[in-house]
């Protein structure tokens, strides 16, 4: 899991998530897979709030070494929706 502080370390991997385009699906809130249209490759991104902080992990190669890959890139912004949402809400 890498813990995200402000958008600078994941800016490549915006730029790639752009450029690739993935399949991004919500599992459920927290959790989502994000799937590469021209490879097929499918990894699970999970993300999650701890003592206020925001947490991220993904199960391709990158991630697990624990850095921001374009599937957190790609992921966060559908979660940061719902996240909205629920808070709106008040779920
Ligand atoms: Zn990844």
């Amino acid at each position: 899991m890498i813990q995200l502080t402000s958008p600078a370390p994941l800016e490549n991997a915006i730029a790639k998530a752009r450029a690739v385009k993935p399949l991004v699906r919500v599992v459920k809130f927290g959790s989502y897979t994000v799937t590469n249209k021209t490879t097929g490759a499918t990894y699970t991104v999970t993300c999650e709030k701890r003592d206020g902080r925001r947490f991220a992990g993904c199960t391709c190669k990158a991630g697990e070494r624990g850095q921001a890959c374009y599937h957190v890139a790609a992921a966060l912004p559908a979660h940061l929706q719902l996240a909205h949402e629920r808070a709106t809400l008040n779920f």
